[in-house]
């Protein structure tokens, strides 16, 4: 999955005070086969809006969004039918992802008939099959139940059994775990794991726990007011974070910080308004090591080697 250039702009305010804010600005990335990409950010940064960006749920205003070699950037909804059972949503809110008055059984048995063209008795047996592999048990009890007769976290089993009936190559896990109990995250992000172990699948992990991805991401982009501002192999970010930002995300987890060996910084003040972003570096008024420059001129997303990138003038000269 490869963006290059992606920008995305939303209209917000109520008629005759409209306004447009770049909810993604520029952000370049690629995910590789059999991977886990793990995009980090505070709320409001960006992510879940990148994220269906690469599902093309949100058609881009700039750039390209290229999936298995080919260009969908433009395809009608039509043409991306075909894609669409390749690649899967596991959104945040499971409530929010399914029909209210459908039962499980419905719900998980539709998109099989839609794609696959299933009658709906082989659909079922299917649907029965993969409750069972993500312990929705016993099956036959959970297909007859409706949304609001299970938990939030067999909801979301459930929600993730429904995109995996359809074998997908590529994912997107948009906070999966974050309206869960802390007891049962553990489970769903194992979950998960084990389903792309199984079908060697690429998946874009969005969380705002850094702490995660380092435990399951392969490489670790850092979003910040729209923008990646670093990227690279996760154990490298995580154990030597190049940009003030990312070094600012660590040094709030005291564990981390303690054991790791950089210097820890704070940022002053709060994260900016994203429909007015500050000039040049968007961090530059909460950043310690801010100079004129970086006041006045954007960075550019400057490699570093090792696969590393980072979007600092800190950088400039290596
Ligand atoms: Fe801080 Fe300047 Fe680097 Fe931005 S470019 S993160 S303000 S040092
Ligand atoms: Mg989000």
């Amino acid at each position: 999955l490869e963006l290059d250039k992606v920008v995305m702009e939303f209209e917000i305010g109520s008629f005759g005070r409209r306004k447009r804010v770049r909810a993604v600005d520029n952000v370049s990335l690629s995910i590789d086969k059999g991977l886990i990409y793990g995009l980090v950010g505070e709320s409001g940064s960006g992510k879940s809006t990148l994220g269906r960006i690469t599902l093309r749920l949100y058609k881009p205003v700039a750039g390209k969004v290229v999936f298995d070699g080919q260009d969908i950037t433009g395809l009608s909804e039509r043409r991306l039918r075909p894609l669409r059972r390749r690649m899967q949503l596991i959104p945040q809110d499971p409530y929010g992802a399914v029909n209210p008055v459908q039962t499980i059984g419905e719900a998980l048995s539709e998109p099989l008939i839609v794609h696959y063209g299933l009658k709906q008795h082989e659909a079922i047996e299917q649907v029965k099959s993969m409750l069972e592999s993500v312990g929705l048990t016993p099956a036959e009890d959970f297909v007859n139940r409706r949304p609001f007769n299970l938990s939030g976290g067999q909801l979301q089993r459930a929600v993730i059994a429904r995109a995996m009936l359809l074998k997908p190559e590529y994912i997107v896990a948009d906070e999966p775990t974050s309206n869960l109990d802390a007891s049962i995250r553990a489970s769903i992000i194992k979950l998960l794991l084990d389903f792309k172990k199984k079908y060697n699948q690429s998946l874009l992990f969005i969380t705002h726990d850094i702490v995660l991805l380092s435990l399951i991401a392969d490489r670790i982009g850092v979003m910040y007011l729209a923008q990646l501002v670093e990227e690279g192999p996760s154990g490298e970010v995580i154990s030597n974070p190049l940009h003030p930002y990312t070094r600012a995300l660590l040094s709030a987890i005291p564990l981390v910080s303690q054991e790791l060996g950089f210097e820890k910084i704070f940022l002053k003040g709060e994260i900016g308004d994203p429909a007015n972003p500050p000039t040049g570096c968007r961090l530059h008024p909460r950043c310690p090591y801010a100079s004129e420059k970086c006041a006045k001129e954007e960075p550019p997303f400057i490699q570093v080697g090792g696969g590393r990138k980072v979007k600092c003038w800190l950088y400039e000269r290596g």
